[in-house]
């Protein structure tokens, strides 16, 4: 199967790229002694969980649902953040989750006892009150007001009875020089405890298998918690482990001119590619140009009635005619977990493109999908 008659929208993993992310993942663990978790809310691909867990520990879950997912397809180490656990729900939780972590000590006093009784190991997310980003807000933990874990003016001593683990997480898409920074403001207010801990989780946001990350910085940072203070380290990246390991295929139904060209998709950037519009950003496209780069320019559009559904302005060197695939590079996260049939809009088949360069379409969604959320 060629990639034109693959069916159109369809979201497409390279197994092989994801398994170069993963290498370079597992090479951290193995230098570090570190264990490195999928964050399932990036990627939650289940058809891949099996080459994930032969790489990496386990999974991480901010919820029942992707727990119950990372205990069923990856059955490794299972953890799980989120910042309120419901009563009806806890106890199957506790009975899939190896790690359980708090984001407060009402829900830690609530729920710690009924997990240490079931020999889960109990963690609380803190604080460090320490943004090192300015250019995503939504996704900083750690601005004024955040709902995300025990800042220092908050903490109880008293209470950390039974707690083995600290967990922070405040990085976005982050170098390791910012880890650094973060850590120096979780041991000045958190030092006095981190050595009756067991472990440390560092969270996600670290852009491990970005070209220009510094990895020996992070294992410095690693090492560095490990020595002084006999911790085990985790880490639970999302978006690096599939991060560049897929794509988007779409195809062009219509053009037309409004003081600019603009063609329509059979996509949508609300729909099948949401942090667009909420990071936002603009998705790199294969054999495209910036605007003025190439020399004939257009606003790719979605199918939907939302004005705002622009993917960007992309330059081509020829013109773009109704039938045209157009591949979005960077399609993996972020993409299949947060889409919407919003407008009613078709779910993207989803596709795995084997070492062998063979393409295997491995779901397909239909009206069906749409109107069973519905009543
Ligand atoms: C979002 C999140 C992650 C993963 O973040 P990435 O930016 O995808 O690496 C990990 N842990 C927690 C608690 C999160 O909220």
């Amino acid at each position: 199967m060629r990639i034109e008659e693959l069916p159109s929208p369809c979201y497409v993993i390279d197994e092989g790229l994801l398994e170069k992310n993963l290498k370079i993942l597992n090479g951290v663990m193995e230098r570090t002694g570190s264990k490195i978790l999928l964050a399932q809310k990036a990627f939650s691909m289940f058809k891949m969980y099996p080459l994930i867990g032969k790489y990496l520990s386990g999974a991480t879950a901010s919820g029942l649902y992707e727990a119950r997912l990372g205990h069923e397809e990856m059955g490794k180490e299972n953890h799980i953040f989120s910042p309120v656990y419901r009563e009806d729900e806890i106890d199957e939780i506790i009975s899939i989750c190896d790690h359980i972590v708090f984001n407060s000590f009402s829900q830690l006093e609530k729920f710690k006892d009924k997990a240490l009784a079931a020999g889960r190991s109990v963690g609380l997310r803190i604080n460090p009150e320490c943004s090192t980003q300015v250019s995503h807000a939504i996704y900083d933990p750690c601005t004024p007001g955040s709902r995300f874990g025990v800042t220092i003016a908050n903490f109880r001593q008293d209470l950390l009875d039974g707690v083995s683990g600290l967990h922070f997480h405040t990085l976005c898409q982050q170098n390791s020089n910012d880890l650094e920074t973060t850590l120096m403001a979780v041991e000045e207010k958190f030092g006095p405890w981190l050595s009756q801990m067991k472990w440390i989780n560092f969270g996600g946001g670290h852009y491990i298998t970005e070209e220009d990350y510094n990895i020996q910085l992070l294992e410095n940072c690693i090492k560095r918690m490990k020595d002084k203070y006999g911790l085990k380290v985790y880490l639970e990246p999302g978006e690096a482990v599939a991060y560049n390991a897929g794509y988007l295929v779409t195809t062009v139904l219509d053009t037309l001119q409004n003081g600019i060209d603009i063609a329509i998709l059979d996509t949508s950037a609300t729909c099948h590619m949401p942090d667009v519009l909420e990071m936002p950003y603009r998705p790199p496209l294969l054999g495209s140009g910036a605007a003025g780069e190439k020399s004939f320019l257009y606003r790719l559009g979605g199918q939907t009635c939302l004005t705002g559904d622009t993917i960007g302005d992309y330059s081509f060197d020829q013109p773009l005619k109704s039938g045209d695939r157009l591949v979005f590079e960077n399609m993996a996260v972020y993409t299949m977990v947060k889409n919407t049939s919003f407008n009613g809009m078709p779910l993207p088949a989803i596709v795995v493109l084997d070492q062998a360069g063979e393409y295997h379409i491995v779901r397909e969604f239909d009206y069906k999908d749409f109107k069973m959320r519905l009543s």
